[in-house]
């Protein structure tokens, strides 16, 4: 339902918690947060509304740096539990994922994936992007090689935020039927669902076309698609937050 995610030097919780409270009006069921840091993820989730938990989580002393990402939840696949909200982690404990829409031919992949030995922790179609990210992963060693082939084993709808804890400084997003944009707002990359949720801050924002993904950082963004041929990236529009 509602997904955002930050890279920055600092305040990396504030500006998450924030940014998700301000896509509350679009209702949802259940939330959660996956911090990267040294030993892995940080994950928090909750059932119900934001507010008491995300205080608690703001309290709690977690990274201020590195990256994020966080996500309101309307169940489709799997009932409304702690252990269906996102995010997802991968077993190799190395992806976290978030995840708007739909996994059409998620049943198939995951009795591919369980056959293989994989155990689910959750209900939800969205798992099987965490797993087979890190599945890809593990054969080649190369992030770009493994979101490509994980990308291309999808149907459905997918509007999606990804961490890699091999690489703490970059977050990434996926569009497929599902909008997301990204950009820099207050020296911090960013990815959203809805622009709402860097509204009045100080950076630029870009619209992700059909099939592309976006390889952000806290200063910069890059481009590509993941069904073109060669993978072509383009240089995006940079529209000013309003
Ligand atoms: N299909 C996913 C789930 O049920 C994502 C739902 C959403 O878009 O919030 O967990």
């Amino acid at each position: 339902c509602g997904i955002v995610a930050f890279v920055a030097d600092h305040s990396i919780e504030e500006r998450t918690v924030h940014a998700l409270e301000k896509l509350e009006y679009r209702g949802y069921d259940s939330f959660g947060f996956a911090f990267a840091g040294d030993d892995g993820f940080e994950i928090v989730r909750g059932v119900g509304p934001l507010s008491e938990s995300t205080a608690r989580l703001i309290a709690g002393g977690l990274p201020p740096t590195g990256t994020a990402i966080a996500h309101t939840r309307w169940a489709t696949h799997g009932k409304v539990s702690v252990p269906n909200a996102h995010p997802h982690r991968s077993f190799d404990g190395k992806f976290a994922v978030v995840h708007n829409g739909v996994i059409e031919n998620y049943l198939e992949l995951k009795r591919d994936l369980t056959a293989g030995g994989v155990v689910f922790a959750s209900e939800t179609d969205t798992e099987v992007i965490a797993h087979l990210l890190a599945r890809h992963y593990a054969a080649g060693g190369d992030l770009d090689a493994a979101l490509f082939a994980t990308l291309g084993e999808l149907s459905g709808e997918f509007g999606l935020a990804i961490t890699c804890v091999d690489r703490p400084g970059l977050l990434i997003g996926v569009r497929r039927l599902s909008p997301i944009a990204v950009g820099i707002a207050d020296d911090a990359g960013y990815i959203c669902s809805d622009p709402v949720a860097v509204a009045g801050q100080d950076g630029w924002i870009t619209y992700l076309e059909e099939d592309e993904i976006a390889f952000v950082t806290h200063d910069a963004v890059r481009v590509v698609s993941f069904t073109a041929p060669d993978f072509p990236g383009r240089t995006p529009e940079r529209l000013p937050l309003d």
